[in-house]
């Protein structure tokens, strides 16, 4: 059998969502849209429902997949409903629905519905890219009320850039929210992971970690709370052939890289189309053997090439890991000019396996 894996930790996970309410000392929506961000949504709903307070998918095709499952908790869809028909699925299966947008209330405002709705009413604060502008935030949340079809209303906004701990911007949208909120005795919702961890003066009933249960930094620096994270994902695999090369020769697709000494050069069964990231350049950790190494040259669709001329113990069969708890998926995402939400979200072919121990 093909030896690449992901496997993934249930307690790191668990870890991490504790964190988020230990941080916040607010309740915790976990984020496992996207199918928990590659990690399986079903499976770590699963393994946080005893203790979570809710969950949040980006649609409602992800929660009828998790109330499938048996999930009773609450899901939040945080894009709400797509079109009107959808009103009717949402209220059946107690799902609470995101409105960013006007044509949203009015389609709740026109269409019947047997049981009241649960609705976080999203307010542009500068993000400009989905939410209501200021001037007519207190009019919508009022016409929710007056709708008769919404039995509580929680107040949600969105930073453009909380991962940018020296950005003025995030100030300058607490200030927008502030504002527009005044005198609705609402909760509200405001902090996604790099707001959780980087910007504790914001307030939030609700905080709304994602890439952080994850065990993943949302920052390009490092940052204290961040590093108490446990990574939740194993990319894993072996060496399926190792061979040794003089100096002078090349590596790979294109020729890409050129032994510079005489060199031994391991092939790990792993590619670009297991969701590894094919810009990831000569150069990026991987740990071999239990040593941290390097990639070299290109990336192909199901193999790529490490150098091992200093992992002397590394032979056919050895344990490669692409990222985990040794190499950090935020530095190969880093290396390869993306951010661990890309490389996660890519991941395809390669099996799951949860560990929970
Ligand atoms: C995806 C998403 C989150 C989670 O963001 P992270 O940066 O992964 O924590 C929070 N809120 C909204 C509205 C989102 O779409």
């Amino acid at each position: 059998m093909r030896p690449a894996r992901a496997l993934i930790d249930l307690q790191a996970l668990r870890h991490n969502y504790r964190l988020a309410r230990e941080l916040s000392g607010a309740k915790a929506l976990a984020v496992i849209k996207a199918d928990a961000y590659g990690h399986g949504a079903v499976r770590c709903a699963l393994a946080l429902e005893p203790e979570a307070d809710g969950f949040a998918v980006a649609c409602i095709e992800e929660a009828l997949e998790l109330r499938a499952a048996g999930i009773k908790a609450p899901v939040l869809l945080l894009e709400g409903f797509f079109e009107a028909s959808e009103l009717a699925l949402i209220a059946e299966h107690d799902l609470w629905c995101v409105v960013h947008s006007m044509w949203q209330l009015e389609a709740i405002e026109q269409t019947p519905l047997h049981k009241t709705l649960k609705v976080w009413l999203k307010l542009d604060t500068g993000m400009h890219r989905a939410g209501l502008h200021p001037d007519e935030y207190q009019n919508a949340y009022q016409r929710l009320l007056a709708s008769g079809k919404v039995a509580r209303v929680v107040l949600m906004s969105h930073f453009a850039r909380a991962d940018e701990l020296d950005a003025s911007t995030t100030e300058r949208q607490l200030a927008v929210f502030l504002a527009a909120r005044e005198g609705l005795a609402a909760e509200c919702s405001l902090r996604n992971s790099p707001a959780l961890l980087g910007w504790p003066q914001i307030p939030s009933d609700w905080v709304r970690p994602g890439i952080m249960l994850y065990g993943a930094t949302p920052f390009e620096v490092a940052q204290a709370e961040a590093s108490r994270l446990q990574p939740v994902m194993t990319l894993q695999s072996r060496l399926i052939s190792v061979r040794e090369l003089p100096a002078g020769e090349p590596v790979g697709y294109g020729g890409l890289y050129t032994t510079a000494r005489t060199s031994r050069v391991g092939v790990v069964a792993m590619g670009y189309a297991d969701g590894y990231p094919r810009q990831a350049p000569t150069g990026t950790p991987v740990m071999v053997a239990g040593q941290r190494t390097q990639l070299i040259g290109r990336v192909s669709m199901d193999m790529l090439c490490v150098d091992l001329t200093d992992v002397p113990q590394a032979v056919v069969g050895s344990p490669v890991e692409l990222w985990g708890k040794q190499v950090l998926a935020s530095d190969v995402a880093a290396q390869a000019g993306t951010i661990p939400y890309q490389i996660f979200c890519n991941l395809k072919r390669v099996p799951l396996e949860y560990v929970d121990a």
